[in-house]
């Protein structure tokens, strides 16, 4: 199996080779060659890490498969539960739990194991320089990639992200990461400011070559990167079996997900687990007031032409969908027109499609209502979901609405509640004592829930990180950082 980019497709390259560049040198992101088709059936009784092997190994055929395995093991060892994606189910639904890894986010499904294949990849290929990882994150990204990079054999990690525009267990969890081989800058600017700066100095001739002098060449840990993506396609299929040995389903049985989107990269993983055979009848996206996807899968046009809000959902505040990009291409099969669209994008931060999306359902929840949705749920199931989820939830609802459809609908959980308690407080009517840990402890009492362990060791943790910086010093900051890594 060789990926090719979203601009050229001949522009192709190995597996280890899309992980090392993170990004194709035209600015396109790499995709596979063609999905590998998968009979259910065979799938059915797997635990989750036999489960990863047989999907996993579909795109990685050049992979033995000791090696294989060994990478899988390790990724989803005791940093995991048992059953690392629980299927919650409550009285009209089900819930994906996809945040008991490190930093309580869905995300640590990939970044347990991305730095794991790019280890792999630097041996195999017998890289002469080190990695640089740029990372933008809207704040989930940023801890669950340092928590996977920290001392990582010849890897680093800088990571950026928006001052004003993540939870302040986001920010505890980054500005507390140990490991002698990160960075973390918070930034005057939003996600997007983030993620497009780091996408330019990716493609920026005069930075390549002063970092490839000091040694190093970047790669990312965004889901840009087809190592992030790869390993979320597992827990759709995962969740779907769960489905099938409770007896919810019968085997064949079509499902609907929802998924809270940003970056687009948790659905584009259902969307792949759809296209390689799971019976999945709708995709939802389920977006909050940056509903820049619902309009588009309504009308065609995609607008950046717009402020981005900061919401209680603070994961999902983006404009820009990079993998949004991935899609257009799947359903095209044309390089040129994405291509096109991209610079359009670009240029005059804006785009029009005429594509049917048939797989997919696109709507939003409001403030309110993601917040009326803790609420709600916890009223009715004794069950605590976070913003995040909760912006799943509230769009699932106004799917079944809408469509009166029938089949079952799985939420994907994305994160602990604990990491947005502010916002939980006060969806829950509780009183806030301004306090971080106060506020967990409130909530713990009051849902008869446990506060996660990793949350309760952020409090005696020493704040590393805390340089602010402007936008404009990014490429600075990075030249300075290797700069000091070299003197020592
Ligand atoms: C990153 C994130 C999302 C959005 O996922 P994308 O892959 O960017 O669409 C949703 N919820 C949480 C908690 C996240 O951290």
């Amino acid at each position: 199996m060789k990926f090719f980019s979203t601009r050229n497709k001949d522009n192709i390259v190995s597996f280890n080779e899309a992980i090392l560049e993170g990004i194709a040198s035209d600015g396109g992101l790499f995709v596979p060659e063609y999905f590998p088709k998968v009979n259910i059936d065979n799938l059915l009784n797997l635990d989750y890490k036999d489960l990863a092997y047989e999907i996993l190994r579909l795109y990685l055929d050049d992979f033995k498969e000791t090696k294989l395995r060994e990478i899988i093991a390790k990724a989803y060892d005791d940093k995991f539960p048992e059953n690392p994606a629980f299927l919650k189910k409550t009285s009209n639904c089900y819930y994906l739990e996809l945040y008991h890894g490190r930093t309580l986010a869905f995300k640590d499904f990939a970044l347990s194991i991305l730095p794991l294949f790019l280890e792999n990849a630097i041996k195999e290929s017998n890289l002469k320089e080190k990695i640089l990882i740029l990372t933008a994150t809207s704040g989930d990204t940023g801890s669950s990639a340092l928590s996977g990079f920290s001392n990582v054999y010849n890897i680093d990690i800088i990571v950026f992200f928006p001052q004003n525009g993540v939870s302040e267990i986001q920010r505890l969890q980054m500005t507390t990461q140990v490991g002698n081989n990160t960075g973390v800058f918070a930034i005057d600017g939003n996600f997007d400011d983030a993620q497009s700066n780091v996408k330019k100095i990716f493609k920026d001739k005069e930075m390549l070559s002063k970092i490839k002098e000091m040694g190093y060449k970047f790669s990312s840990a965004n889901s840009i990167n087809i190592g992030r993506l790869l390993p979320q396609i597992v827990y759709y299929f995962h969740a779907y079996n769960q489905l099938v040995a409770m007896n919810e389903i019968s085997v064949g049985e079509k499902v609907s997900f929802s998924v809270p989107t940003g970056n687009f990269g948790d659905i584009l993983a259902g969307y792949y687990a759809k296209r390689m055979g799971l019976p999945i009848e709708k995709l939802i996206i389920a977006s909050n007031e940056n509903n820049i996807l619902t309009e588009f899968f309504e009308t065609g046009i995609y607008d950046a032409n717009r402020n981005l809000k900061i919401t209680n959902s603070p994961s999902m505040d983006i404009i820009i969908s990079s993998n949004l990009e991935r899609l257009i291409y799947h359903k095209t099969n044309d390089t040129e027109f994405v291509k096109n669209i991209e610079s359009n994008l670009e240029e005059n931060r804006f785009f029009k499609l005429n594509e049917d999306f048939d797989e997919f359902y696109a709507n939003f929840s409001n403030e309110d209502e993601t917040l009326d949705e803790i609420k709600r749920v916890f009223e009715k199931d004794c069950y605590l979901i976070d913003t995040h989820t909760a912006v799943g939830e509230s769009v699932a609802r106004k799917y079944r609405n809408d469509k009166k459809s029938s089949e079952k609908i799985i939420v994907l959980s994305t994160a602990s509640a604990y990491k947005f308690s502010n916002s939980v407080i006060k969806a829950l009517g509780l009183k806030d004592r301004g306090d971080l840990f106060s506020n967990c402890k409130i909530i713990k009492d009051f849902t008869k829930t446990q506060i996660p362990k990793e949350i309760l060791e952020l409090k005696d943790k020493k704040i590393i990180h805390d340089k602010n910086i402007e936008v404009s010093q990014m490429k600075e900051v990075i030249l300075k950082y290797l700069g000091d890594k070299n003197e020592n």
